[in-house]
């Protein structure tokens, strides 16, 4: 079977971690941290889930001319990503995410975009042909709103369908002339909540929220619930496709990897459910591994588990 053709535009982070016994308070230096990096940015994370699930993937992105550009470069040849599009910007660094880890599990994490915030419309313009002939086109909101705006202009004027991945959560709702362009929105429980104004909770809020996202022009809604899985909602369906049951071990970017997955399983011609399914696997996979690039899971090990 040859490889769908999937378009993702987003975020590209270099993530660097310090592990340390609690949290520096202001003006306090820590010493006896452990110090990884990692491959992430939401962006970056559903491009590389994508590949791996079995899409062919192009990604639009903005990275610096800098060290973590070339690093982010090397890894998303490695996974066979059409590089393309992905412009280098000389005057700003490569977006990064400086994260403290505490004994404790809890977390304090700062972002500098950096090129991220600096792809434009323009940009886009420019990487127009890259959309015909994919069959979806993922974004998420770790991109300026405008941008995302106008590539999913491009994708509807091309027969593209648009996956929005609404996350990070957006401080306000989103412009309705964006929605209405989106086929498919998949919202984490809080960014359905701050979309939606409906506290999701269960199965009942779920399809509250996701009907109120409907009416905002939205085709299809699928709420993911974690553990739980994932809440369908459209016109013609509405219900729970539960998830994979694992032993939990980190779960940054499950939802990176659900899109990414969603993306591919869709692409290759399977129904709403069972594209679900299918990324239910790949992002359960993710969670039983650390990290966010790295936890993605191979084609063949979503194929194992789903049998
Ligand atoms: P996000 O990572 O964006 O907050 P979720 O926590 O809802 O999103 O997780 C996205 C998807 O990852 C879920 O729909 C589910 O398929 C899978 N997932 C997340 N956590 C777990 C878990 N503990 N066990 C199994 N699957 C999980």
């Amino acid at each position: 079977m040859t490889k769908p053709r999937i378009l993702v535009l987003g975020s590209s982070n270099t993530d660097m971690i310090i592990k340390l016994a609690r949290i520096p308070r202001p003006g306090e230096t820590l010493l006896g941290g452990k110090f990884t990096t990692a491959a992430g940015g939401k962006g970056a994370n559903q491009a590389v889930a994508a590949a791996r699930a079995g899409g062919d993937v192009a990604f639009i992105v903005r990275l610096g001319k800098d060290m973590f550009g070339d690093q982010a470069l090397a890894g998303f040849k490695a996974d066979k990503i059409d590089t393309r599009h992905i412009l280098r910007d000389a005057k700003t660094p490569s977006g990064v995410a400086l994260i403290f880890v505490a004994g404790s599990g809890e977390n304090s994490i700062a972002v500098a975009s950096g090129a991220n915030a600096r792809l434009t419309s323009a940009d886009v313009r420019a990487a127009e042909a890259a959309f015909p002939g994919s069959k979806a086109l993922v974004m998420q909101l770790e991109t300026p709103l405008p941008t995302v705006t106008a590539a999913a202009k491009l994708a509807k004027k091309h027969g593209v369908p648009v996956i929005l991945n609404p996350a990070p959560a957006p401080s306000e709702k989103l412009p309705p002339a964006l929605l209405r362009l989106v086929s498919i929105l998949t919202p984490n429980e809080t960014e359905a909540e701050l979309l939606s104004g409906i506290k999701v909770t269960d199965e009942a809020s779920a399809r509250e929220a996701a009907h109120a996202l409907l009416k905002q022009g939205v085709e299809t809604v699928i709420i993911t619930l974690g553990a739980k899985g994932a809440y369908l909602h459209n016109a013609r369906t509405s219900g729970l496709i539960p998830g994979r049951k694992v032993k939990a071990v980190d779960t940054t970017a499950a939802g990176d990897t659900f899109n990414g997955a969603l993306a591919v399983a869709l692409a290759e011609g399977r129904d709403l459910s069972e594209a679900i399914r299918f990324a239910n696997v790949a992002a359960a996979l993710s969670v039983t591994r650390l990290g966010a690039q790295p936890s993605a899971p191979a084609r063949t090990e979503i194929e194992r588990l789903l049998k």
